[in-house]
């Protein structure tokens, strides 16, 4: 055994539904659905089809952009949980 498993494989990201994209309820997803949400992406596992934001929120991954950093309004209640899946060892 290596000890590799001893970290958190799980980096967290953000992500944002596509401009344009149908939403569940038919409207367009348009800048004010544009919220950066926080999605908890294991690392050792390919990316999802369907990503679930640390709010609950399902994205589907082909419709969703990740960021490599926060573009617009992020997504508080999703900021209210980053801090406990971001926890790196130090
Ligand atoms: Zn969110």
């Amino acid at each position: 055994m290596t000890d590799e498993r001893r970290t958190s494989n799980r980096r967290v990201v953000a992500a944002r539904i596509r401009l344009g994209v149908p939403r569940a309820d038919g409207r367009r997803a348009g800048e004010r659905d544009r919220q950066v949400h926080f999605v908890a992406l294991r690392s050792d596992q390919p990316t999802p089809l369907v990503l679930r934001t640390l709010c609950g929120d399902p994205l589907a991954r082909e419709q969703t952009e990740l960021l490599d950093h926060i573009a617009g309004m992020p997504c508080v209640r999703c900021l209210a949980h980053v801090p406990q899946h971001s926890r790196r060892s130090a």
